[in-house]
Parts: C-alpha cells; sequence; structure tokens
C-alpha cells in the first residue's frame, strides 16, 4: 500500500509529504481504511508503529465532512490517552497534520490550568485530546459539549486500564469509535466489547 491508496486530498497529502514518512506503516495501511469507513477498529499497536497518524488522518477526513452537515458548538473528535506527556504528543500530531485544513485542537490533562482550558475550548476546536477525568471535568463544569461528537479513540487502554479508568464514566455514542492498546488481554477485550460495535480488530 502507497500513500496514494488512501485516497486523501492534496491539503492532507502536503501534510503527510512534509513529515518524509516514504510509505504507510503497517498499522495505517491495515487501520487507515477501517477507519475511512466508519467502521469500529480494535489496533494492537505499540508507541512506533504510527498509531497515531493511523486514527488522525482518517479523523481529519471525518470532521470535514461532519463540520458541512452538523455546524455548531463543540469538538467532533474526542481522542482519550493516560497521561499528559501522551495528551501533548497526540495533540502536536493533531496540530500538525490539521493544519491541512485549519482544524484547531485542544489539549485537556490533569495536572493543567483548568481555567486555561476551559478558555480553549470555549473558543472552540473540532478536536479534544484529553485525559478521561480532565475531561468529565470539563463536561461538568459546561466548558464543552460532546453532543457533536462523532470520532472517538482511546489510545494506549491498557495503561488507562492499569491507570484504574475503567469504563468511560461519560459515555458518548460515536461511530467510528476505536480502540488501541499495546497488549491484548482480557479485561481490554471486555472493555471493547461494552464500548465498541462489531469492531474489527487489527493487530500490529
Ligand atoms: P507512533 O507509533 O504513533 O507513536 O509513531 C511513532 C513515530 O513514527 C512518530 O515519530 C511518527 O512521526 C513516525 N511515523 C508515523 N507514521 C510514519 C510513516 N508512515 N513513516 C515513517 N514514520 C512514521
Amino acid at each position: 500500500t502507497s500513500f496514494a491508496h488512501f485516497g486523501f486530498d492534496e491539503q492532507l497529502m502536503h501534510q503527510i509529504r512534509k513529515s518524509e514518512y516514504t510509505q504507510p506503516t503497517p498499522i495505517q495501511c491495515q487501520g487507515v481504511p477501517i477507519a475511512l469507513s466508519g467502521r469500529d477498529m480494535i489496533g494492537i499497536a505499540k508507541t512506533g508503529s504510527g498509531k497515531t497518524a493511523a486514527f488522525i488522518w482518517p479523523m481529519l477526513v471525518h470532521i470535514m465532512d461532519q463540520k458541512e452537515l452538523e455546524p455548531g458548538e463543540g469538538p467532533i473528535a474526542v481522542i482519550v490517552c493516560p497521561t499528559r506527556e501522551l495528551c501533548q504528543q497526540i495533540h502536536a500530531e493533531c496540530k500538525r497534520f490539521g493544519k491541512a485544513y485549519s482544524l484547531r485542537s485542544v489539549a485537556v490533562y490533569g495536572g493543567g490550568s483548568m481555567w486555561e482550558q476551559a478558555k480553549a475550548l470555549q473558543d472552540g476546536a473540532e478536536i479534544v485530546v484529553c485525559t478521561p477525568g480532565r475531561l468529565i471535568d470539563h463536561v461538568k463544569k459546561k466548558a464543552t459539549s460532546l453532543q457533536r461528537v462523532t470520532y472517538l479513540v482511546f489510545d494506549e487502554a491498557d495503561r488507562m486500564f492499569d491507570m484504574g479508568f475503567g469504563e468511560p464514566s461519560v459515555s458518548i455514542y460515536s461511530q467510528p469509535s476505536l480502540l488501541f492498546s499495546a497488549t491484548f488481554r482480557k479485561k481490554i477485550e471486555r472493555l471493547a466489547r461494552d464500548i465498541l460495535i462489531d469492531p474489527i480488530r487489527v493487530v500490529q
């Protein structure tokens, strides 16, 4: 598979070319078409596999379609991950590739300023990258609304589980929903079964 197989438009291809990737990684080859098709997915992939771009590129395509269908407030895509560092890394990638369409990303994580994050959310962003507890805090304080979310990603789900985040306490119905985990364990399978609909499993 080459990047041309994904059918991305010129703006997104331009950003990908700037990153000097010569070809998609295996998780990208398998995962991108699934996410583009709108199916739920479980991706078993480690850091270094290119999994972040595998969910960001289809996310950008999805957001551009959805923005026209549903103008309004609140993020269209939410990426949930276990730590502040990962939040910041994913947010940086969202900004980098999101430039293709001038999309805005906000990172909200525990330990950061509640007030600054709330302000960023209220200024408007199509993408929110968050740790689970902090997202819930903002929703409760009505700094943002998740009504418009139709693309949901759980990244490093196994680490989130180990840190004590179980099933999300704010339920978001979103299609597609994607769950990534470095390992495949019983509890991840159970979590996936609870939050995903008929997912396709991809192993790196
Ligand atoms: P990740 O597994 O998402 O943490 O990505 C690991 C690293 O691989 C990051 O530094 C990415 O910039 C890089 N990367 C992602 N996709 C590709 C690709 N297709 N070719 C080369 N490097 C890539």
